[in-house]
Formats: C-alpha cells, structure tokens, sequence
C-alpha cells in the first residue's frame, strides 16, 4: 500500500503519518526530513538543497526524484506513506513511472485542507531541536522544559523556513505548484479530502475512515 498526504505546510501532515504508521504497519517517508538530515551531516545533497530550503522554495524535481528512487528500491512493496511528497506534478508523474516499474501504484491520497492563517499561526509556534530533529510546537505540543529538547536537552530553534515571511513565500509556492496535484488524484479517483484544523485526535478520526 502506497499513500499520499498531501496538504501545506505546518497542516500537520507529519503527526498524521505518524498515526498511520502504526495503524497500517507502514514507514513513513519525508522528502523534508530526508533533506534536514542530509543539510545536518553535510552531504553533497545537503549543501546544494540548502538555499532552496532557507527561501522556502522547492528542492529540484531531478534532485527529489533521485532521492525518491533509492527508498523505493529499499522499500519494495512494504507499505509506505508519502508526507510532503510529491509536490509538483512532475514529481507525481517520476513517482507513477517508479512505482509502474515496480509493478506497484498509489492507493491513497489524503489531503488535509485548512486555511493559509491557520498555517501561519501555527509554524510561527514550531520550534525543531538542532541536534536530533524532533518537532514541538508551542502551542499543541510544547516541550517539558521552556524551549528545551525533551530528548537531549537542547536548546530548540525557530526553523529558518518558519520564519512568517517564508511561511508566507512557501503557502504561495504551495498554491501554484502544488495544489494542482488535489486535482491530479482527484482524476485518479484515490483522493479523500479531510479538513485539517481541528484538534489532532478529531483529524486523525476522520483520517482514520478513509482505512476503515
Ligand atoms: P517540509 O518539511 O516537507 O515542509 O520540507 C521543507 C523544505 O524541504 C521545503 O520547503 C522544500 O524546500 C524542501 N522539500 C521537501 N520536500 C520537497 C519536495 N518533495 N520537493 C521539493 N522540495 C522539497
């Protein structure tokens, strides 16, 4: 089983993957999180995804599909679900000719809708830990001790790209080039449509029925 979650930034799409993980014995793969680690240990990939990453723009599509290909030969036909991948409609198509090769296809879209302001409220309260990656917010999720990692005691960070004015930059990238992928799904006939802002546990309900 091959699923999407498709939806703009900061609408949660990485804690619903996380729900879903263990719900569908799945692995979750995040292009964003895959690019992080790459930028934290300095590859190749890192130091050339940065700049993209600090402006809030998308990494390019050759660059994500190469990424992309390598899991897909690991994973095989385990079951997997897409957080923040794909963003374009190329990548869409790079991931459809992937997976046909594989003799293997999408089976879920899940779009989580909610409204730019909401977006922005809410990434202007994530803060990430530098050293081990994990997210909080300050508002839903914030950590035991006043912006310290739970985990290893760090000290969290605003991300560069939850800065509003990138926030800002990357819901409009968001609208013009990846938005258009909700009617791309929707042509397949795969796509379930969930709004994303109400409190956790009532969209991971209402995710939950599209795999009931
Ligand atoms: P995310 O954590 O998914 O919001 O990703 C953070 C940043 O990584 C994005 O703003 C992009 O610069 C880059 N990125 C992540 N996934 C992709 C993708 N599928 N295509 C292009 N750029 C991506």
């Amino acid at each position: 089983m091959k699923i999407i979650l498709l939806g703009p930034p900061g609408v949660g799409k990485g804690t619903q993957a996380k729900f879903l993980m263990d719900r569908l014995s799945a692995v979750q793969l995040s292009t964003g999180d895959l690019l992080r680690a790459a930028v934290r240990e300095g590859t190749e990939l890192g130091k050339s995804a940065k700049g993209y990453m600090d402006r809030g723009e998308l990494v390019p599509d050759d660059v994500i599909l190469g990424l992309i290909g390598e899991r897909m030969q690991e994973l095989g036909d385990k079951a997997v679900i897409f957080d923040g991948f794909p963003r374009t409609v190329s990548q869409a198509e790079g991931l459809d000719s992937l997976l046909e090769r594989l003799n293997l296809q999408v089976d879920k879209v899940v779009e989580l809708v909610v409204d730019d302001e909401v977006v922005v409220e809410r990434l202007g309260a994530r803060r990430s830990c530098p050293a081990c990656g994990r997210v909080y917010n300050l508002m839903f999720a914030p950590p035991e001790r006043d912006e310290i990692c739970d985990d290893d005691g760090t000290k969290l960070i605003l991300r560069d790209d939850d800065q509003e004015s990138v926030i800002r930059n990357r819901l409009q990238i968001y609208h013009k080039q990846t938005e258009p992928l909700s009617e791309y799904y929707q042509k397949a006939g795969i796509l379930v449509q969930v709004p994303g802002d109400g409190k956790v546990d009532e969209v991971r309900e209402k995710v939950a029925v599209a795999f009931v």
